[in-house]
């Protein structure tokens, strides 16, 4: 018996697992052996445990199910294997895996081993696969907003060739999601961009900046919209370009209404004075009346002599500033129930109600005098031509504008600085 016990003693000390072998008796498991790792790990001489009840060395031994284990595969023989926490000082402190076996001899045997690394490592594969889970959630909940989002989202590679688009995209644009993906994103152009623009469009963003611009895009129908366009560059690890993102919302309506707002503003920014909106509306006004009253009206339209020329030489501010001078001057020298505007660019219009050719005439000559004789901030002097036209019976208003503004130019023909009629 001692001979038969040194053998398996030196067979199981050869083995790297912690081994026990255990001898089922009075519903408890008697120690056999345990092999020279056990003794280490445990710190504790063979003679110590050999012979012992397992309940009475390890009292928390049912605990932790190891008994039952033990006790199973006692009964029917089938392997078992089973990870066991241990616990120092009430918290976890490593782990250790238990594989149970019969011997043919009905004892049982147990290999034990430390897997508190694998057990770690098995941990952290457990929350990574967690992470990419949220991860995963996080990604579907985003695609879905995208979808969702009233703005138009587009995503295209660094080709420009589309590779997302979001509902609002196809709601607006008209074609369907295969029709833009793998397609180029100058599929929406509309022409009415210069070669320019979209120059730089490109140039910013393969640079690697943010764009953003009010775009005229076209959809499926050759319809027209404005966007609201925004273009983010993505960049992968290697800081290479990889993906365009392109936001964009349909700002046609703000658009048109902006459009119809600037048209019911009277003002011109510049100069404060009416602009040529107001103009057109004081016209079609004095053409209504002189219809119906038969009052006669004339208009003058002006412009300065030269004008580039003051650009040229003292810039743009102090042309503006000119303009702006101008504008002050003659709105002095007007009757109140004149009404002046600027035309556009350095060219104005006066409106001269209840008023025949003649004394037209004579205030388009004073204020050409008035002009000639001022210097601008005591420094810049600048002289205006000046057309003279009254209103005809059954005349547009268009035909009026026209003839003055030939008047104009025979003025300019004929040196600047004067007065012409029609
Ligand atoms: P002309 O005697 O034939 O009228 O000569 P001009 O130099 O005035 O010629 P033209 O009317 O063709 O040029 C007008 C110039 O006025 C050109 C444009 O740059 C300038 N201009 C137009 N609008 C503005 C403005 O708002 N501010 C400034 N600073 N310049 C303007
Ligand atoms: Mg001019
Ligand atoms: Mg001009």
């Amino acid at each position: 018996m001692a001979d038969k016990s040194s053998t398996i003693t030196i067979a199981i000390d050869d083995i790297p697992d912690n081994v026990v072998l255990y001898r089922y008796e009075d519903n408890d498991f008697i120690f056999v052996d345990i092999n020279k790792n056990v003794q280490k790990t445990e710190h504790i001489a063979r003679d110590e445990l050999i012979g012992k009840k397992l309940t009475e060395a390890f009292p928390n031994v049912k605990e932790f199910g190891l008994f039952d284990i033990l006790l199973k595969v006692y009964k029917d023989g089938k392997p078992r294997e089973l990870d066991r926490r241990l616990y120092r000082d009430n918290r976890i402190s490593g782990w250790r895996h238990n594989s149970v076996r019969k011997l043919a001899s009905g004892d049982l045997v147990v290999f034990y081993k430390d897997v508190t690394n694998f057990k770690e490592l098995e941990e952290e594969v457990n929350q990574l696969d967690k992470q990419t889970e949220q991860e995963r959630e996080k990604v579907a909940l985003l695609a879905q907003a995208l979808e969702q989002t009233d703005d138009m989202v587009l995503i295209a590679d660094a080709n420009g060739i589309i590779e997302y688009v979001n509902d609002a995209v196809t709601l607006i644009s008209g074609y369907t999601k295969e029709e833009l993906i793998g397609n180029k994103t100058n599929i929406f152009k509309s022409g009415k961009h210069t070669k320019e623009f979209y120059e730089k469009l490109w140039k910013t963003i393969l640079s690697g900046k943010n764009y953003q611009s009010v775009i005229i895009n076209k959809t499926k129908n050759d319809k027209l919209y404005y966007a609201d366009l925004k273009i983010t560059p993505l960049f992968d690890e290697n800081k290479k370009l990889k993906n365009f993102v392109a936001t964009s919302m349909d700002i046609t309506n703000r658009i048109e209404m902006q459009k119809k707002l600037q048209k019911l503003a009277t003002i011109d920014s510049l100069t404060g004075i009416y602009n040529r909106y107001k103009i057109d509306d004081a016209i079609n006004l004095q053409i209504a009346r002189s219809k119906r009253y038969k009052e006669p009206f004339c208009l003058i339209m002006l412009d300065v002599d030269h004008f580039k020329k003051v650009n040229d030489t003292y810039g743009h501010d102090i042309g503006d500033k000119v303009l702006k001078a101008l504008s002050r001057l003659i709105s002095k020298h007007i009757r109140c129930t004149d009404i002046f505007g600027r035309w556009g660019g350095e060219e104005f219009a006066v409106i001269l109600e209840n008023t025949k050719k003649e004394e037209a005439i004579e205030i388009a000559e004073k204020l050409r005098k008035i002009v000639e004789a001022y210097s601008i901030e005591n420094r810049y002097k600048i002289t205006i031509s000046l057309g003279v036209g009254e209103y005809k019976e059954g005349e547009s208003r268009e035909d009026l504008v026209k003839k003055v503004d030939k008047a104009l130019y025979r003025a300019k023909e004929n040196g600047r600085n004067q007065v012409s009629v029609t």
